[in-house]
C-alpha cells in the first residue's frame, strides 16, 4: 500500500525527524487561505502517488497569494504526466502547502529489502533531490549501504559510518541527520514498510537539517497489524478495478494491451502473459482468480476484465489443481448469461474435473466461446481475434 507524502510526512514528525510546517488542501480558494496562514516562501506540491513532480512541475515555489492560487490552478486542473506516472498521468485531487527552505545541500536516505540478501538496507546518498535514479545508474558508488542485522537492526557504528559518509561535521547537524536515519530505519521495521525514503534531507544555509520530501510504500500482507496506517489508505489514488478485484480475492493489475487474461495462479498468469506476447499479442491485465476461486469470484473476474473498454479478446487458461475446471466452465456459463461476451472468449481448460467442464460448456453452447486444445492453440487463436 502506498501513502502521500503528507501522510509519510506525519509519521517522520512522530519519529521526532524536523518537518517544515505545512497544510493539506484540496481547493484553490483553501490553497490561497493556507498560504495567508504560512505566509513567506512557501513550496506547493501535487498530493499523487508518483514521483518525479519537481521535474514535471508539480512543485513549485511561490512567493504571494497570486502565484499560490496559479499554481493551485495549474496543479488541480491537469494531469502529472512524469516518469512515473504512466505515459497518461495522474490527476490531482490534494496539494501540500509548506514552508519553503532554503537549501544547502540536498542528501538522500532511503530503505528498502534487498532481497539478494533477504536483509533491510539503509541507502544514503550526498547526491539526492531528483537526480537520485540517474545517481544510481551513473555512479552506484556515490550510494553508500549499510545492511541491517535481521534481529539487532541498525547499529549506532553503522550510523556513524553513514553520517560521515554524507560529509556531515557539525555536532548539531550530525545529531539531526542520525534522528532521521535512525526514524527512517524505526519506521521502516516498525511498519513492515517495502520502502522508506526521505529525498531529498537538506541542510539549510542555517545550518538545519530538514525531511523536505518523503515516500513509504507498505507490505500488503502485514496491513492487518498496523490499523493505523491501513486507515491511511486513499481509495481515491488507485485503479478502481483493482480495488474489486481485491474484495474478490482476485490478484488483477490492469496493464495496456487488448487481451484480457483469466487465469489460475501466479506462475500460469505470467507465462500465460508471455505466450501472449510471443503470438505477438498484449495482455490487458493479470489476472490470478487463485486456488479457491468461487463462481461467484470468477464471475466477477469475467465482470472486471469486460469493464475494461480496451479489452478486445479474453483468454482463459485453467489448469486445474486445486481450483475445479467446472467451477471455471459455471462461471463462463453464468458471465456469458448474465454479462453476455461481446468479445471472443478463448478457453483453454485441463486437470481436475475438465470432461465435465468441457461437456458443461458444449451443452451451454456459448455464442463468441472458442475453445482451444493447450496454450499455444489458445494464444494464437486470441491473438488472431483480436
Ligand atoms: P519530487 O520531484 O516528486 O521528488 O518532489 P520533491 O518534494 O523532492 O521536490 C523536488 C525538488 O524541488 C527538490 O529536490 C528540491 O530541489 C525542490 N524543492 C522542494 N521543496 C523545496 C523547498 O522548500 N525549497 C526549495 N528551495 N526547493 C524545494
Ligand atoms: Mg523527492
Amino acid at each position: 500500500m502506498r501513502i502521500h507524502e503528507y501522510q509519510a510526512r506525519s509519521l517522520l514528525t512522530q519519529a521526532g525527524v524536523p518537518v517544515p510546517a505545512s497544510e493539506v488542501v484540496t481547493t484553490i480558494d483553501d490553497a490561497a487561505s493556507a498560504y495567508r496562514k504560512i505566509g513567506g516562501q512557501v513550496v506547493i506540491k501535487a498530493q499523487v502517488f508518483a514521483g518525479g513532480r519537481g521535474k514535471a512541475g508539480f512543485v513549485k515555489l511561490c512567493n504571494s497569494e497570486n502565484e499560490v492560487k496559479a499554481a493551485a490552478q495549474f496543479m488541480l486542473t491537469n494531469r502529472m504526466v512524469s516518469k512515473q506516472s504512466g505515459p497518461d498521468g495522474i490527476p490531482v485531487k490534494k496539494l501540500l502547502i509548506a514552508s519553503a527552505v532554503d537549501i544547502e545541500s540536498e542528501y538522500y536516505v532511503g530503505m528498502v529489502i534487498d532481497r539478494s540478501r533477504n536483509v533491510p538496507v539503509m541507502m544514503v546518498s550526498r547526491e539526492g533531490g531528483v537526480e537520485i535514479e540517474e545517481v544510481a545508474a551513473r555512479n552506484p558508488r556515490a550510494i553508500v549501504k549499510e545492511w541491517l542485522h535481521p534481529h539487532l537492526g541498525l547499529q549506532p557504528f553503522q550510523v556513524a559510518k553513514l553520517i560521515k559518509s554524507l560529509g556531515f561535521t557539525d555536532k548539531t547537524q550530525m545529531r539531526d541527520a542520525r534522528i532521521a536515519l535512525l526514524g527512517i530505519a524505526d519506521i521502516f521495521l516498525k511498519y513492515d514498510c517495502s520502502l522508506a525514503e526521505i529525498n531529498p534531507l537538506v541542510r539549510t544555509p542555517d545550518g538545519r537539517v530538514m525531511a523536505i520530501d518523503a515516500k513509504m510504500t507498505f507490505d500488503d500482507n502485514a496491513l492487518f497489524r498496523h490499523k493505523d496506517i491501513a486507515a491511511m489508505f486513499d481509495p481515491t489514488e488507485e485503479n478502481p478495478l483493482e480495488i474489486r478485484a481485491k474484495q474478490h480475492d482476485l490478484s488483477y493489475i490492469a496493464l495496456n494491451g487488448n487481451i484480457g487474461c483469466l487465469v489460475n495462479g501466479a506462475g500460469l498468469a505470467m507465462s500465460t502473459m508471455d505466450i501472449i506476447k510471443l503470438h505477438g499479442g498484449e495482455p490487458a491485465n493479470f489476472l490470478d482468480v487463485g486456488g479457491s476461486v468461487t463462481p461467484e469470484n470468477a464471475v466477477e473476474a469475467f465482470r472486471i476484465i469486460l469493464t475494461d473498454p480496451k479489452v478486445k479478446g479474453i483468454l482463459v487458461n485453467i489448469f486445474g489443481g486445486i481450483a475445479k475446471c467446472d467451477v471455471i466452465a459455471e462461471a463462463l456459463i453464468t458471465a456469458a448469461k448474465q454479462i453476455g461476451f461481446k468479445v471472443p472468449v478463448v478457453v483453454r481448460l485441463e486437470g481436475t474435473n475438465v470432461e465435465k467442464a468441457r461437456q458443461m460448456l458444449k451443452e451451454a453452447d456459448i455464442k463468441q466461446l472458442v475453445t482451444a486444445t493447450e496454450l499455444t492453440d489458445a494464444a494464437q487463436k486470441v491473438c488472431a481475434a483480436v
